[in-house]
C-alpha cells in the first residue's frame, strides 16, 4: 500500500493531462497565459497509464483528470479508456471548464469516464466572458446538457466565490441544486502567483476573498442542512437543500482544510508527483519512466515528503506554478 509518514493511505490520483487552457480566468492566470511546456516535456498517454498501473497495484482506486483544461488534450477518450481498464481502478472522473464538453461527453462516457465536475462561476453570460476573458457560457450549458445525456453523474458545479464578482449570485447558483440533481460547490478563492489585475469593474484580487462562514450567512434563507462527511472522500462540506434534488457544498482550502485525511497524490502534466497541491515540493518521474526504470521508489519518496498539512494561511503566495499549471 502507498502509505505516507503520517499513516495516510493514498487511494486517489489527480492527473493534470495538459498545462494548456482554452480560457484565461482572471483568478487563475494572466491574460497572455503562462509559458507553455514543450511537447517533449508533456507525459505521453502510455507514461501516464504506467504511473496509474503502478499506483493501482499499490492501492490507488480513483483517478481524476484535470489540467490546464483536460479537454484540449487530443484523443483524451483514448487515455480515459487506458485508465478505466487498469486493474484496480474503480472510478475515473474529470474536472473541466465545460467549453468542449458538448462534443466529448459521449465518447468520454463510452471510454469509461464516470463523472464530471464543471467549473462555472456565474450565470450571467457577459460576466462569464469577463471572468474567463474569452469564453462563452452557452458552450458550458451545452456541455452540461451533453454530460447529463451521456450519464456522467453525479454532476458537480464548482464555483469560485469572489467578492465584487459573483457574491451577488450565490443564492441563484445554490438554487441550481433545487431543480437539478447537481452538487453546487462553492470554493474559497486561493491566493496564487501570476495574477494580473482582474479588469474594469472587478476588485483587486486581494480584496475578493470570501470565507465559507460568510457564504453560509448569505445562503441562510435556504435553510441548508449539513450532511455527515464521508471521511476520505474529498474536501467538500456538503449540505442538503430542503425540497431540492441536489446538494450544496463548500470547499475551504484556506480556512478549514482536511489535510489529516488527505488520501491523494497529484501528477503534473510534465510528469512530476506533487504530494500536496499547496506545497512546491515535486518528485520528477519522467526520467525514470523514459529510462524504463521502476517508478515505485519515486512514489515512495513522494510519500516520505508529503507534508502533514499545508501552510497556505501563513504563506500568502507559496506557488512557483499557478493553479492551471499544477492541475487544480
Ligand atoms: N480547466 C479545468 C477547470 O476549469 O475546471 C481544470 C483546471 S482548473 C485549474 C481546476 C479548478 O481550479 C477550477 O474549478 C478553477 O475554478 C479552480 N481554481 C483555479 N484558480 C483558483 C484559485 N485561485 N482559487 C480557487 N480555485 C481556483
Amino acid at each position: 500500500m502507498l502509505r505516507d509518514t503520517f499513516g495516510r493511505q493514498i487511494e486517489y490520483l489527480r492527473i493534470s493531462v495538459t498545462d494548456r487552457c482554452n480560457l484565461r480566468c482572471v483568478y487563475c492566470m494572466p491574460p497572455e497565459g503562462v509559458e507553455k511546456l514543450g511537447h517533449e516535456k508533456i507525459m505521453h498517454f502510455e507514461e501516464i497509464a504506467e504511473v496509474v498501473r503502478v499506483a493501482a497495484q499499490y492501492g490507488v482506486r480513483a483517478v481524476r483528470l484535470t489540467g490546464g483544461e483536460p479537454l484540449v488534450r487530443k484523443e483524451l477518450p483514448r487515455l480515459v479508456r487506458m485508465i478505466a481498464e487498469t486493474p484496480g481502478i474503480e472510478d475515473v472522473s474529470l474536472t473541466t471548464n465545460g467549453i468542449l464538453l458538448a462534443d466529448l461527453a459521449a465518447p468520454l462516457a463510452e471510454a469509461g469516464l464516470k463523472r464530471v465536475n464543471v467549473s462555472l462561476d456565474t450565470l450571467d453570460a457577459d460576466k462569464f466572458t469577463r471572468i474567463t476573458r474569452v469564453g462563452s457560457i452557452e458552450n458550458v450549458w451545452q456541455g452540461i446538457a451533453a454530460a447529463e445525456k451521456a450519464g456522467l453523474a453525479p454532476l458537480k458545479i464548482n464555483v469560485v466565490t469572489m467578492r465584487g464578482v459573483n457574491d451577488d449570485e450565490l443564492m441563484d447558483m445554490a438554487l441550481l441544486a433545487k431543480e437539478h440533481p447537481w452538487t453546487v460547490r462553492f470554493i474559497e478563492l486561493m491566493p496564487v502567483k501570476n495574477q494580473a489585475p482582474w479588469g474594469p469593474g472587478f476588485p483587486e484580487p486581494e480584496n475578493a476573498y470570501i470565507s465559507i462562514q460568510e457564504m453560509l450567512q448569505i445562503l441562510e434563507p435556504l435553510h441548508l442542512e449539513p450532511l455527515t462527511r464521508k471521511v476520505g472522500l474529498g474536501p467538500a462540506r456538503e449540505y442538503s437543500l430542503p425540497g431540492g434534488m441536489g446538494k450544496v457544498g463548500f470547499i475551504s482550502p484556506v480556512g478549514d482544510h482536511f489535510c489529516a485525511e488527505c488520501n491523494r497524490l497529484r501528477l503534473t502534466a510534465d510528469g512530476n508527483i506533487r504530494p500536496c497541491l499547496l506545497s512546491d515540493v515535486e518528485i520528477p518521474l519522467l526520467p525514470a519512466l523514459r529510462a524504463g526504470e521502476s517508478i515505485l521508489p519515486l512514489l515512495q519518496q513522494a510519500l516520505r515528503v508529503k507534508p502533514e498539512g499545508h501552510t497556505l494561511a501563513e504563506h500568502i503566495t507559496p506557488h512557483g506554478r499557478c493553479m492551471q499549471q499544477i492541475g487544480g
